[in-house]
This record gives structure tokens, sequence and C-alpha cells, in this order.
């Protein structure tokens, strides 16, 4: 499941919401900001924000959020830039101002990054109890246990001749 959490201020209260790539909304697929109840998922009442405004979504080639603006006239300012056509990226720490909202991205949580990730330690680190060697395919940077060195990435096929070792922990294969 990828998310990604907004936050913003009005009438002096912080709103926070979390946006998920399955949500629900009246547009299948986006989520859409605006003033206008009728037309928008997530309502902003200040009243320099467009009744329409901008929309949020997954996209699933570059797997990461981005918003898109719905208001030529009104154009947001993300991360301090005008987005008038075309998407924009959204991670952590990003802001889209719209009108004088500005909303803050606190959160992007992304399912892959749930992965955990294969952790290198120095040479001679003195703490080789329960670790094991894997390699790293230097096409698709996954990690293989040891006996695929003359199998290939089984991923991607590739040769593991010229891979690098990596020390893994056991539960991370
Ligand atoms: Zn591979």
């Amino acid at each position: 499941m990828n998310e990604i959490t907004l936050e913003w201020q009005e009438a002096g209260k912080i709103r926070k919401v979390v946006i998920g790539d399955r949500q629900v909304s009246k547009n299948p697929g986006t989520v859409r900001l605006g003033r206008d109840p009728v037309k928008a998922d997530i309502v902003l009442t200040h009243p320099t924000v467009s009744g329409l405004h901008v929309e949020i979504f997954f996209n699933q080639n570059c797997q990461c959020f981005q918003v898109r603006n719905l208001r030529q006239s009104n154009p947001p300012l993300v991360d301090g830039k005008n987005l008038i056509q075309g998407e924009m990226v959204l991670s952590q720490g990003s802001t889209i101002c719209l009108g004088q909202t500005e909303i803050k991205v606190v959160a992007v949580s992304l399912a892959g990054s749930s992965v955990p990730p294969t952790i290198l330690m120095p040479p001679n680190s003195g703490n080789s109890g329960n670790q094991i060697y894997g390699l790293k395919c230097p096409k698709c940077d996954r990690i293989s246990p040891f006996e695929q060195l003359d199998l290939g990435c089984p991923w991607c096929g590739t040769s593991l001749a010229a891979a690098s070792s990596v020390l893994i922990t056991p539960n991370t294969l």
C-alpha cells in the first residue's frame, strides 16, 4: 500500500489527511483537492482555493505520487514552482500552495520501500555469528544466495560472475 500524508493549517487548526493509491474518490484513480464539496474529495475552505484545484494520484510507472493542476487561471505553487501543465512528483517535505493555503507533504510511504534494506558491513567487523553473504546482481541490484553464482540472477538472468558480494542477514532471503 502506497500512501501520502498531507498536512495544512485551516482556521488555526492543523488538518491532516492520508491518501492511499487505492483511495475511493469521486474521480477514480485520483484524489481531487478544492473548495467545492461536490467535486473535491478533500475540501479546503480558504477563499483563495479554486473550486477544483489540483489532483493527486499514484503513478505506477515511476512508483511515486504526483500532483496535477486542474485550474489554469490559478496554478498551484509546488516546491516554489508554478505548476501550470503536466505533473510534478511529490516527496516528503514537498509543499503545495493552493492560493494562500500551504499544504505540506509530511510523509510518503511506498510499498516497495518496506523491504528491509541490505546491510553493508565493514570488513572484519568481528560480528560474523549469523551472517551470510549474498550476490548483488550488477544489473537489477537484487540479492541472490551464493548458490546462484553458476546459474545467474534468478530475476533478470544476468551472469553473477561480476556480482559484488554483500553481507546479508538470513531472513532477508
Ligand atoms: Zn538481476
